[in-house]
């Protein structure tokens, strides 16, 4: 009875994910309807709500043992684009999931690889149909290639702060806990990264967490970071930490 219970709860658990992702889509209420946040990969992921897709750097990374098919998600109204790096910039992958019409927004460092990309500095807030979508510094503090080198130097690369039906989505791109991102407000759901060298370890991305505070964290582009220490950098500290599988 027990093995036949866990074989139906596996179905059904494996039923609803879409043959693009590596997880199931995550639903959040809002008052402008439901919100659903599809894990695709590393960094790639899939926001749905009132009928509009944004896609969130469309990309293979290399991380996963499979490349997700782009060709599968569903088009997008609006891209976002973190970084040009390859696990977040990948042309390839990011003409699969355009349509006519689709605002891809991008850094000013990706704009010769980005036909007809809208660029985004930091700080700058766009609305695009009832999305507001606001770009938000990423950058390392210490972490670099060589001695006196950054791997994301600041004002290069954009988080963003998404906001729909007044629920905040915070999507912090290759970054580590700056104070920018200790100092954000009222986050609902965040997302953050932890991989080393590029970005931080999880004992420093809990400890960020734990200063801006959402409601929800999900540890996205982590690689094979020991995300048990991400877990219980954040024990006790009232916020849900979502582990689910990205790769
Ligand atoms: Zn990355």
């Amino acid at each position: 009875m027990k093995a036949l219970a866990i074989l139906i709860a596996l179905a059904s658990f494996l039923a609803v994910i879409p043959a693009f992702a590596a997880s199931p889509a995550e639903e959040f209420r809002t008052g402008a309807g439901v919100v659903k946040i599809t894990p695709i990969q590393h960094g790639s992921l899939t926001i749905e709500a009132g009928g509009q897709v944004i896609q969130v750097d469309p990309a293979v990374s290399g991380f996963g043992a499979t490349a997700p098919d782009f060709g599968a998600v569903p088009k997008a109204d609006v891209v976002l684009i973190t970084d040009i790096h390859e696990d977040h910039l990948d042309p390839a992958n990011l003409a699969k999931v355009r349509k006519a019409g689709t605002t891809v927004i991008i850094p000013g460092a990706a704009s010769g690889d980005v036909r007809g990309g809208v660029v985004m500095k930091n700080g700058e807030t766009r609305k695009i149909g009832a999305w507001t979508i606001e770009a938000v510094p990423m950058y390392n503090l210490k972490r670099g290639p060589a001695p006196g080198e950054l791997y994301h130097d600041k004002g290069r690369g954009n988080g963003y702060v998404v906001t729909y039906g007044g629920l905040r989505i915070y999507l912090a791109g290759d970054t580590e806990g700056i104070p920018e991102m200790r100092a954000l407000k009222n986050i609902d759901v965040a997302f953050v990264p932890m991989i080393l060298p590029y970005t931080m370890p999880p004992a420093e991305a809990a400890d960020a967490v734990k200063a801006f505070h959402p409601k929800v964290v999900y540890p996205y582009h982590y690689g094979k970071s020991d995300l048990k220490v991400f877990e219980n950098g954040l024990r006790g500290a009232g916020i849900d930490v979502r582990i689910r599988n990205w790769y």
